[in-house]
C-alpha cells in the first residue's frame, strides 16, 4: 500500500530515508510537487554528506521529523522549467543548498541574507508552504523556486561542485564578513572536515596564512603537502598550542563536538575573532577573562544567502578553489556516516546519486 509520502503530490520521487534516531537510512519511496511555474526541477546527480546530515538523521538536535531524506549540497541537470522562469534552461547545470524557501518580506530576505529569515524554508525536514514535508538530494529529483537554484558553471564539475552549497557557502560567508579575507592575515580553522577544508581552500585563495588546529595527527602531512596549509596544530599539543599563543587575527572553528575554547581563544592576537560554525549538540563553556583583556569577538555565523553562494560559486570557479572529495555510492551511505562520526573523512563525501540511485517503483 502507497504512504501518505508517495501519495501527496503527482511526481513519484525515491530516496534514501532516515526512519527513526538509529539514523539507518534505506531505500524511501515518496513524492514531488508538479513544476510549478517559477519551478526549476533537476534530475540530482550528485548529493555530499554534510555533517549538519549526521546530526539530524540521528536527532541529535531534538528536532527531526522522521522519515527524513537528507541532503543539502545537491548537483544536478535541469530537466523542466516553469513559464516564469528566467535564469534557467532545460540542460543547465545547477545546485541546490540548504534552503528552498523563505518568506522574501522580511529585512534579512530584502537584504540577500535568506539564511536569516525566520521564517526559512529548508532542504529537507521541515513543512514546506503547502503543509507537506520537505525532503534533501539524496533522492533521484529536486524541485524548487528558482530563486533557490544556483547556477553552476561548466568548468566545475559536479561531483566537485556539491560541497560548495553548503560547506562552500557557510565557511566564504564569515570570511567575508568579518573581514577575515584580506591578503597577509593568519587564519585559524578548527577542524579540518569537510567545512574546515574549505576554510583553508578559500583562505589561501584569500592570501592567508593558514594555521589549522586539529585533532588528528595523520591529517598533517597531506594539510601540508596538498591543501598548502602552513601550520598544523595538534590541539592536545600543549607545547604546540602554547608556541602559537597570540598569533591569529580570525578562526573559523568547524568542529562538530564539545570541545574547549579557552586555548583557541588563546591563539587570538587582541582583537581577534573566533567564529564558531560547528554546531555541537552540547553548549560550549565561553571563559570572559581572555575577551576582555584582548577585546576579542566571538560570533557565529549560518550558511549564505542566495546572492552570496552565487558570488562564492563564480568565485571558487574563477579561482579554482574545488572541495576534496570521496565520491560514494549510495549503498555505502551508512559507512561514510560511522566514518564521519570518527573524523575519518578527506574531506568530504559525495554520493553519485545519477550511477548509484536505483528507484524501485
Ligand atoms: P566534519 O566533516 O565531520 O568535520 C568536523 C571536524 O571536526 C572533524 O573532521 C574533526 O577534525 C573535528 N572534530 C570532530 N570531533 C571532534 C572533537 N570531539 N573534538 C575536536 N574536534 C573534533 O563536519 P562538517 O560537515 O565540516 O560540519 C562541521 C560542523 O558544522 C557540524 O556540527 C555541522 O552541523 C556544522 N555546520 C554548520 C553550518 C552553519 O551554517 N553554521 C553549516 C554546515 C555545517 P580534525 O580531525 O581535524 O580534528
Ligand atoms: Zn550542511
Ligand atoms: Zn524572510
Amino acid at each position: 500500500m502507497a504512504t501518505e509520502a508517495e501519495l501527496e503530490h503527482p511526481r513519484k520521487a525515491f530516496g534514501w530515508a532516515a526512519r527513526n534516531a538509529s539514523g539507518l537510512l534505506s531505500p524511501f519511496n515518496f513524492s514531488r510537487r508538479e513544476t510549478g511555474e517559477k519551478d526549476v526541477r533537476l534530475k540530482v546527480l550528485y548529493s555530499g554528506v554534510c555533517h549538519s546530515d549526521l546530526h539530524m538523521i540521528k536527532n541529535e538536535w531534538g528536532e527531526t521529523t522522521f522519515p527524513i531524506v537528507p541532503g543539502h549540497e545537491i548537483t544536478g541537470i535541469v530537466t523542466e522549467v516553469g513559464s516564469k522562469v528566467q535564469k534557467f534552461k532545460v540542460g543547465d547545470n545547477v545546485g541546490v543548498g540548504s534552503l528552498v524557501g523563505s518568506c522574501h518580506s522580511c529585512q534579512d530576505c530584502i537584504d540577500n541574507l535568506e539564511n536569516y529569515c525566520p521564517n526559512p524554508i529548508l532542504t529537507y525536514g521541515v513543512e514546506d508552504i503547502d503543509g507537506t514535508m520537505t525532503y534533501g538530494g539524496y533522492s533521484d529529483s529536486m524541485v524548487a523556486d528558482e530563486h533557490f537554484v544556483i547556477n553552476i558553471p561548466d568548468t566545475l564539475p559536479l561531483d566537485v561542485a556539491a560541497p560548495l552549497l553548503c560547506a562552500g557557502i557557510t565557511v566564504y560567508s564569515p570570511l567575508l564578513y568579518f573581514g577575515l579575507d584580506k591578503p597577509g592575515l593568519n587564519i585559524g580553522v578548527v577542524g579540518l572536515g569537510g567545512l574546515g577544508h574549505m576554510a583553508v581552500k578559500f583562505a589561501k585563495a584569500f592570501g592567508a596564512n593558514v594555521t589549522v588546529i586539529s585533532t588528528s595527527p595523520n591529517k598533517k602531512e597531506e594539510a601540508i603537502q596538498h591543501l598548502g596549509v602552513d601550520s598544523f596544530l595538534i590541539s592536545s599539543d600543549h607545547d604546540q598550542m602554547n608556541a602559537a599563543i597570540g598569533t591569529l587575527d580570525g578562526i573559523i572553528d568547524t568542529v562538530s563536538a564539545f570541545h574547549p575554547l579557552s586555548p583557541l581563544i588563546g591563539l587570538l592576537k587582541s582583537h581577534g575573532k573566533l567564529v564558531m560554525l560547528g554546531a555541537p549538540v552540547k553548549p560550549l563553556e565561553l571563559p570572559v577573562f581572555p575577551l576582555l583583556l584582548g577585546r576579542k569577538i566571538v560570533a557565529g555565523s549560518h550558511m549564505g544567502g542566495l546572492k552570496e553562494t552565487q558570488e562564492m560559486i563564480d568565485f571558487a570557479a574563477k579561482h579554482n578553489v574545488k572541495p576534496e572529495v570521496e565520491v560514494i555510492p549510495i549503498d555505502y551511505v551508512n559507512t561514510a556516516m560511522e566514518r564521519l562520526v570518527k573524523a575519518d573523512v578527506k574531506y568530504r563525501f559525495v554520493i553519485d546519486i545519477g550511477n548509484t540511485l536505483k528507484a524501485n517503483f
